[in-house]
């Protein structure tokens, strides 16, 4: 074994590559976009404030999270003082 491979067989032209057989067919597409879907937001509840929040993210009424406030609200909002 000498000499390296021959140009043509290093070079990968596009057509060389796999490529699908046949077409895949309407039904197949849709079968295959049934779970091409956004899935719903997901909305819990403030443990604190009782105010409607995405599960693992800061309230944004009350500025709680995980025992403690992680926000601090501007004065004029008074939304602080939530229950
Ligand atoms: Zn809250």
């Amino acid at each position: 074994m000498k000499g390296g491979l021959p140009a043509a067989r290093v070079r990968l032209e596009k057509e060389d590559m796999p490529n699908p057989k046949r077409r895949h067919s309407v039904s197949r597409k849709g079968m295959r976009r049934a779970h091409d879907h956004l899935a719903p937001v997901q909305v819990g509840e403030c443990p604190r404030c009782g105010s409607p929040k995405r599960p693992h993210r800061v309230c944004l009424n009350c500025g709680y999270y995980r025992g403690r406030d992680v926000l601090r609200f501007e004065a004029s909002g008074g939304a602080n003082e939530g229950a």
